[in-house]
């Protein structure tokens, strides 16, 4: 579907423009992405053959800061998807108002596919197809699907030794011995669950036995059903792609988590009370709070209305069409939109990067205490403002994320 992601970004932009009343030269600027990079990839595989890989580069924005957003190694990457991730990340860092611009990558390729050494020499000369326009103050990627800390890794040592320098803040979500920050890996779950928190307080509800179900149990489904538990909540249902299980009496979160790393799936495990469902069946069950942290598009139309959930809190990218959105608004449910409830993650990476340029490493309650003020300052800008012009939370956060990089480009000026 060529056009149609950047397509809908575009919708997004220009509906919160309108309400803004954004100067429509501003406009232009922001619907165009500053720069985009299509490179060609050869790569000899282990058998002696050469595959050829297309890799993309887009910065959408660097009004606010350099570029940040992760690299995709996936099937379905081209710069339709990558220009709307890109400036999706645009205004992600703006609402949680941290310095950077928006930028993501991607190179065409099932990584699943290659073997550990392929996958190192794709990775080494992706970066040096893009070297140019990246740099620890130009662009900064980070692991997105796909790719993980390994990858990270390689890339980091690619580019220090193409420009012979030590440059570990070119890229984050690094392994911790080699400029990883603490705290990394449970930071987007964290976010979710800080966000969650704030909310509860402003509609005056307790955690302690508020029923709640999460989709996905990976990097950030997981964390966010463990903190939600710790929180007190009954963690009634849980899902990931092998499906889904249902306890009314609230999973044994911790002992799910423990099966769930060893297993990497949810399949299998089972306790007293515990009963299988679906993906489906999980979306729509009688909860107070839902946690979409799986995949894109599973609140749609289609299930909207049957949605019982007062409280949605985006842990996944776009689970909730715009569609979707109108019905969950009429029925009077509360969404916490993605690019708040899931910015721990590029927050935590900007920790990561801080740490790398300075040389001077935190522990990881320092990586905690920081995350949990950034995010929660967040939320009170995002809830006040939104009240105030009496707007979704969603359309509120758009509106004040455009708004920050619209100034920024203002206060800037034009060039030359
Ligand atoms: P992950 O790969 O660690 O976990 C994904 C989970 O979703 C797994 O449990 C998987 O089994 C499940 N899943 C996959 N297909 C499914 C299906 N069809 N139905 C139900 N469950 C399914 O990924 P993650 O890092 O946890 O990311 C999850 C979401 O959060 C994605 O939308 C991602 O873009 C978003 N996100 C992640 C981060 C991060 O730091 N990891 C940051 C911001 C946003």
């Amino acid at each position: 579907m060529a056009g149609s992601q950047y397509e809908q970004v575009l919708a997004r932009l220009r509906e919160a423009s309108e309400i803004l009343k954004l100067d429509p030269g501003i406009f232009k600027i922001l619907a165009e992405p500053e720069r985009t990079l299509e490179v060609a990839l050869p790569v000899q595989m282990d058998d002696g053959r050469i595959e050829v890989f297309m890799g993309y580069r887009c910065q959408h924005s660097t009004a606010r800061g350099p570029a940040k957003g992760g690299v995709r190694f996936a099937l379905d990457v081209c710069m339709d998807e990558v220009k709307a991730l890109a400036s999706w990340m645009t205004w992600k860092c703006a609402v949680v108002g941290i310095p950077y611009g928006g930028g993501k990558g991607g190179v065409c390729v099932d990584p699943t596919k290659l073997s550990k050494n392929e996958l190192a020499r794709l990775t080494k000369r992706y970066v040096y197809a893009i070297q140019s326009i990246i740099g620890p103050e130009k662009d900064i990627p980070a692991p997105d699907m796909g790719t993980n800390a390994e990858v990270m890794g390689w890339f980091y040592d690619a580019y220090s030794v193409l420009t012979n320098t030590f440059s570990p803040g070119v890229v984050t979500g690094k392994p911790i011995p080699i400029g990883g920050s603490l705290g990394r890996r449970e930071a987007t779950g964290r976010g979710v669950m800080v966000s969650a928190r704030e909310l509860l307080a402003r509609v005056g509800k307790s955690a302690e036995g508020m029923t709640c179900a999460v989709q996905g149990f990976g990097n950030v489904g997981s964390v966010a059903a463990e903190i939600a538990y710790q929180m007190g909540m009954k963690v009634v249902g849980v899902s990931d792609v092998t499906g889904g299980l249902y306890n009314p009496a609230g999973l044994n979160i911790p002992a799910l988590v423990r099966y769930a790393d060893e297993h990497r799936v949810i399949e299998g495990y089972s306790e007293p009370g515990a009963s299988k469902i679906s993906n489906a069946e999980l979306l729509e069950l009688d909860v107070e709070m839902l946690i979409p942290a799986a995949l894109q598009g599973q609140i749609t139309e289609a299930n909207a209305a049957n949605i019982k959930a007062k409280y949605i809190v985006e842990g996944a990218n776009g689970p909730t069409t715009a569609g979707a959105d109108k019905i969950l608004e009429a029925k009077g449910v509360i969404c916490v939109p993605d690019i708040l409830a899931n910015a721990g993650g590029v927050t935590c990476s900007y920790f990561e990067w801080v740490q790398n340029l300075q040389h001077f490493y935190w522990s990881e309650e320092e990586v905690n205490t920081r995350l949990d003020a950034i995010m929660s300052k967040a939320f009170k800008e995002v809830w006040d403002f939104a009240k105030e012009h009496n707007l979704s939370l969603r359309t509120g956060a758009y509106m004040l994320s455009i708004n920050r990089v619209s100034e920024a480009i203002k206060m800037r000026g034009i060039f030359p």
